[in-house]
């Protein structure tokens, strides 16, 4: 299966500042184990196998899973067993991803169908069963998530009762949904929700002050936020699986993908240099305008602290995984959002394209994909069809799949008053409110969480 895949940091070549450079490279499973590189960069696989023509159409027809061990095999064949891997995906996977056809180009898949009804499923889901399987027997590891909802519940019901793992969420106490915080609240046992008195920056200023804590080095510190990669590589499959199901004649597709720390994206740019056809992947933003902001105009400023809309899981000011993009297009770029060396930009702008969707223009695209197509789009997927509609304004309509992240259920204030209707709460949703547990009030200062920690995992 060719040469092995190492993982090495974006940050290696920086001199400056007080972190050097880490120069090596790393196998799957220590990335996975460390998150981020002690250098704050984050791990980028030395190489990105390829699909041939006949690979690709041999994966029409196939179930989800089937189409995820193919791929996911190409980047962990070193690391983990195919047997093993298969169990994992087996476990990690039972429910459907719809396609829903909107006209005879436009498609949207429906990503929610997982436990905790957002499209964080597929990466928590995996993430956990390759940790437990690749974690040595004694050895403890303790996750930190700093979360505006979606990533907490997703990553806290996935590593549930998981033996050796410890899972702290933290959260801004009035910034989530009330399903996110009952979500959250309720887990228990292993899993421990903070409701942190502070925003959701303050939630990943704490994280981030842990993971360079020499104090807290014990507690084998690990990241499940998409700075891991172990959370991209699963968000690969669906843009293969789609394509398989809806494209017939190996046509160019174009991906419209509602963002926020572009880690669901950067699974479609993966999917692209794999060998998927692929013409266009739209970044869809709310109205934190950073990136297509940057792409037009060539000037990087993050947005701080990041602008509240509807779509709150896209509320990002400074995306972690714009180190990532910045990589793979020859540029450099730090977490603290400065740009060491310029990406190629016009490589960039062929093959993404970026816009940013207002609050009003949000709820105008749920009232209208009701209208014209009767089904129910969440604030998220609406980013993404709206980004996909500027798109095509001046354009002539081609194959375009979008990705609906969400469940509208999750979101029951805003579809109430814009559809009058209430959407139906999945069946997977429904056992929270059967549960019971309160989170942890604590300060958004740094020393309060420590103290609280260092006494929780003595
Ligand atoms: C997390 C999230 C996003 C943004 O995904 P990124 O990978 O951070 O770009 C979009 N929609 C929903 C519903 C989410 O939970």
């Amino acid at each position: 299966m060719g040469r092995r895949i190492l993982y090495y940091s974006t940050n290696r070549k920086l001199k400056t500042g007080s972190d050097p450079g880490f120069k090596k490279k790393i196998s799957f499973k220590e990335a996975l184990f460390l998150g981020m590189a002690p250098d704050k960069g984050l791990f980028m696989p030395t190489k990105i196998p390829k699909l041939s023509k006949k690979e690709i159409s041999m994966l029409k027809g196939k179930s989800y899973n089937e189409v995820s061990f193919h791929i996911l095999k190409k980047f962990l064949h070193n690391d983990i067993n195919n047997k093993d891997l298969k169990l994992i995906i087996n476990k990690s996977y039972n429910f459907d991803v719809p396609i829903e056809k909107l006209d005879n180009l436009t498609y949207v898949v429906r990503l929610d169908q997982g436990p905790t009804a957002s499209f964080k499923d597929f990466a928590a889901q995996l993430m956990a069963g390759l940790m437990r399987k690749l974690k040595p027997k004694n050895k403890k590891i303790t996750i930190l998530v700093a979360t505006s909802g979606d990533t907490g519940s997703a990553m806290g019901e996935a590593y549930r009762g998981l033996k050796g793992i410890n899972v702290y969420i933290l959260y801004p106490k009035d910034e989530v949904t009330t399903v996110q915080k009952k979500h959250m609240d309720t887990i228990g046992g292993n899993v421990r929700a903070i409701a942190i008195n502070g925003k959701f920056d303050d939630c990943q200023k704490i994280v981030k002050e842990a993971f360079s804590d020499k104090d807290l080095k014990k507690l084998n510190l690990t990241s499940a936020n998409s700075i891991n990669i172990g959370r991209i590589f699963p968000q690969i499959a669906y843009y293969f699986y789609s394509y398989a199901n809806i494209a017939n004649n190996f046509e160019k597709a174009i991906f419209s993908i509602p963002s926020g720390n572009f880690g669901n994206s950067l699974g479609c740019e993966i999917a692209r240099r794999m060998g998927l056809p692929i013409k266009k992947i739209i970044l869809a933003v709310n109205e934190n305008d950073e990136f297509p902001k940057f792409l037009s105009i060539g000037n990087y400023d993050k947005i701080e602290p990041s602008k509240s809309c509807l779509s709150n899981a896209m509320n990002v000011g400074n995306p972690s995984n714009l180190a990532r993009y910045f990589e793979l297009y020859d540029g450099t770029i730090d977490k603290d959002g400065i740009i060491h060396k310029m990406p190629n930009i016009s490589k960039m702008k062929k093959n993404l394209y970026s816009v940013s969707i207002t609050d009003k223009e949000t709820i105008r695209t749920i009232k209208n994909a009701y209208k014209k197509y009767k089904t129910i789009i969440e604030p998220h997927g609406a980013v993404g069809i709206a980004a996909l509609n500027h798109y095509h304004k001046s354009r002539k309509r081609t194959l375009s799949i979008c990705m609906e992240t969400a469940d509208p259920a999750k979101f029951p204030e805003t579809i109430k008053k814009e559809l009058k209707i209430t959407p139906k709460m999945p069946g997977s949703m429904k056992v929270i409110y059967k549960r019971k547990g309160k989170a942890r009030n604590l300060s958004n200062d740094y020393n309060d969480f420590k103290k609280y920690l260092l006494t929780n995992e003595k």
